[in-house]
């Protein structure tokens, strides 16, 4: 609703200058000089603007009474007129001003006038005049006759007339129903000398917008009423009353979403017109968004013109999830608005943000059900109603200023996140929603989203427009939208620390940033940014070493990687780099020195022994970011390369002291192959240890300075000379494999 009409409802009221009737005996000199001062004073006359400057003092009480079962609005005004301009006595000529009309304003809907002058009762006559560039006000002009001369004294007239009900999309302010009553109320007449009251059933739900009028409650009245005006001209409040009990309710299910549209008595039409709407509009936008239904309650849709006394179209309450909108069937509003079910604070923590988003979803959703509808109109920045986006707050006062903003508000809100939508497509920006709905990190590494922030404000949304939607242009967007004075430095320390960021992304190969990194840029916490940029440099510097030292063997990946991409802090990290790197050089030394076999005596040594699993083991340490089991395994590896020699010796002579024991060997096969089993078994399941499991103790069976599970004796029989020797058969050097698949 356009506010314009409140600055030029004030009346302005009529003067009428004429020569007084005592004519002296002069000459045509006299009647000359007389007819020129006539033309000057009624030029004075016809600039009056308010009583008090034209000499009539205006006393004025307007009394509305709200009856819509009646189907009327009566209303009387009470004026008191006194002229206070002197008779002038001029070298013998009177001159006498007088006032010959008074324009009242009243809303053009008006009809059935009268008017009396209460002294005599006597009838005027009274006009309807229109208003110039107004279509919502019109004068009733009353002709003062008599004419109201300085020697009347004060004399009183009443003006009465009707509001009919208005029905709904009527071309008027006023609206009136049983359930719904809208109504500006106003009058005119000297400051401190106006009042105005207004009576409704007190079945009505009362609110006033726009001017403070006070309430009491009387014979089943709400009386509301204002006395002594101290600026008539301004004092114009809406009285806006509900009575929801005689709303109409139809209810609808859409996708399994409860609608219930609730509408005027006298307006079927709308809630056809709703429901149709949402009913196409659903599952596009749903479709559009890619978020499910957001709220738990059904979706509450009410037909009333209250957001309009306040300037909007239509409003959306979270609480309730309640749409209020006006009588106007236009389906840009109603997609709007129930898209705010999603754009909401729940999902962005700026009211810019949600009304761009709340714009552009409903258009992008007229625009494939081909519907028609009015676009917005692009933001003009060097409008004197520009304000940056970021201090556009909720309007604490209507004035012609506020709607201006809010007005651009509006249409910078929905520009900026169109060229954004127009830039990155709708998929792009389903992730954006996405990731906001579940306050996934906007900076991403390669460990999966972790949290991010649980509100979406401006700057979280510019990150996840970049990160997430692969926006070039948000940024120079929110500089020239968004962004306030102060902020400017914030946008500029951003770019600083992107560059920064993207520089180490790009020496980083295939390592993605550290979470310690990500959630500082996440946060805007760029003054801590380099300073963790040369710790990850520390870090990468190490792991160059690392890659030298592994480089041939069997380890393909480190998982210092995963440490760094996922670590909120990074100095334990180059500490844990540290260690790699001792862990990488002991595994290669234990590695090289396990596949430079040690002889016969030391090969036989090693059976059984699970070297080459705790080779695996330094490997799978290093692989799984556990450098300190890593270089345990190592060590172990290298004690048994000590002892190996030692033990082969001692085996071999404990398999030859066996070989008469051939009565015995069913029996030592069976309960080797109890003992090897679960052996094998620990082994393996050690390799799936999850990272960051405490290093687990050796098992004590398996130290090579205490005797092996089997003693001597249990080295695997020999057969007689000539039979296949199965029991020799070396163990696998693939570490993957059991100690032997030959024993069981
Ligand atoms: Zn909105």
């Amino acid at each position: 609703m356009s506010l314009s009409w409140r600055a030029v409802a004030a009346a302005a009221v009529a003067g009428g200058l004429a020569l007084g009737p005592l004519a002296p005996v002069a000459g045509a000199a006299e009647a000359a000089e007389a007819a020129r001062g006539a033309r000057g004073a009624a030029a004075v006359g016809l600039a009056l603007q308010s009583p008090d400057d034209g000499g009539l003092s205006t006393q004025t009480r307007a009394v509305y009474v709200v009856d819509p079962e009646a189907g009327v609005t009566r209303v009387s005004v009470d004026l008191t007129l006194t002229n206070q301009v002197e008779d002038v006595n001029e070298g013998g000529v009177i001159r006498q001003t007088y006032f010959s009309q008074i324009s009242v304003p009243v809303l053009r809907e008006a009809t059935n006038f009268g008017v009396i002058e209460t002294g005599d009762g006597h009838s005027l006559v009274v006009q309807e005049e229109p208003v110039p560039d107004n279509p919502w006000v019109e004068f009733a002009t009353i002709e003062l006759d008599p004419r109201v001369f300085h020697g009347d004294g004060p004399r009183s007239f009443r003006l009465t007339y009707d509001l009919p009900n208005q029905a709904a999309r009527a071309e008027t302010l006023s609206r009136a129903n049983d359930a719904f009553v809208s109504l500006p109320v106003f009058t005119d007449g000297d400051p401190g000398q106006t009042s105005v009251e207004v009576r409704i059933p007190d079945r009505y739900d009362v609110q006033v917008v726009g001017g403070d009028l006070a309430r009491e409650e009387s014979d089943g009245q709400i009386v509301l009423s204002a006395d002594a005006i101290a600026d008539p001209e301004a004092f114009i409040p809406v009285v806006v009353a509900g009575d929801d009990a005689h709303l109409v309710e139809r209810t609808v299910d859409l996708d399994g979403v409860a609608v219930s549209a609730r509408a005027w008595p006298n307006d079927a039409d709308w809630a056809d017109f709703v429901i149709g709407t949402l009913g196409d509009a659903f599952p596009v936008l749903t479709d559009l968004i890619g978020q499910p239904w957001p709220a738990d309650d059904e979706l509450d849709v009410i037909e009333t013109s209250a957001p309009y006394a306040y300037g909007y179209a239509g409003w959306y309450e979270e609480v309730g999830n309640a749409i209020s909108i006006g009588d106007q069937l236009d389906p840009l509003v109603i997609v709007h608005e129930v898209s705010h079910a999603w754009f909401n604070s729940d999902l962005f923590g700026d009211r810019w943000v949600n009304e761009g988003f709340a714009e552009e979803y409903a258009a992008q959703t007229l625009d494939r059900l081909g519907q028609a509808y009015q676009p917005l109109a692009p933001p003009d920045p060097s409008s004197a109603a520009a304000i940056t986006l970021n201090d556009w707050g909720n309007p604490s006062i209507l004035d012609e200023q506020s709607a201006a903003n809010e007005q651009y508000g509006y249409a910078a809100s929905w520009y900026v996140i169109d060229q954004i939508a127009a830039e990155i497509g709708m998929d792009q920006l389903r992730e954006v929603i996405d990731a906001s709905a579940h306050d996934e990190i906007a900076y991403l590494g390669d460990p999966g989203p972790e949290d991010g922030a649980e509100v979406t404000d401006w700057r979280r949304l510019l990150d996840l427009l970049e990160e997430w939607g692969g926006s070039r242009q948000a940024a120079s967007l929110f500089q020239r939208y968004v962004v306030t004075q102060d902020q400017q430095a914030q946008l500029t320390a951003r770019t600083t620390a992107r560059q920064a960021y993207a520089a180490l992304a790009g020496r980083s190969n295939d390592w993605s940033p550290p979470l310690a990194l990500r959630r500082l840029m996440a946060d805007w916490d760029f003054g801590r940014v380099d300073a963790t940029i040369a710790e990850a440099d520390a870090v990468l510097a190490r792991r160059t070493e690392i890659e030298r030292v592994l480089r041939g063997t069997a380890v393909d990946r480190i998982g210092l990687e995963d440490t760094y991409e996922s670590a909120p802090d990074l100095a334990d990290v180059v500490t844990a780099a540290d260690a790699t790197l001792e862990a990488a050089e002991a595994y290669r030394d234990a590695a090289e020195r396990y596949d430079h076999s040690p002889g016969i005596l030391g090969s036989i040594g090693l059976w059984w022994s699970g070297t080459d699993d705790r080779l695996a083991d330094a490997r799978t340490g290093l692989e799984e970011g556990n450098p300190g089991a890593s270089q345990q395994a190592s060590a172990t590896v290298q004690q048994r390369l000590d002892d190996a020699t030692r033990n082969g010796a001692l085996r071999l002579a404990g398999g030859v002291a066996a070989v008469g024991a051939t009565g015995a060997l069913g029996a030592l096969r069976l309960r080797r192959r109890r003992q090897v089993a679960p052996i094998r078994i620990t082994v393996r399941s050690r390799r799936h240890w999850p990272l960051h499991m405490p290093p687990r103790p050796e098992p004590p069976s398996l130290s090579p300075l205490e005797p092996p599970p089997s003693p001597p004796s249990s080295v695997p029989p020999l057969r007689p000379v000539g039979s296949p020797v199965e029991g020799l058969t070396p163990p696998a050097r693939a570490p993957q494999r059991a100690p032997t698949s030959r024993i069981d």
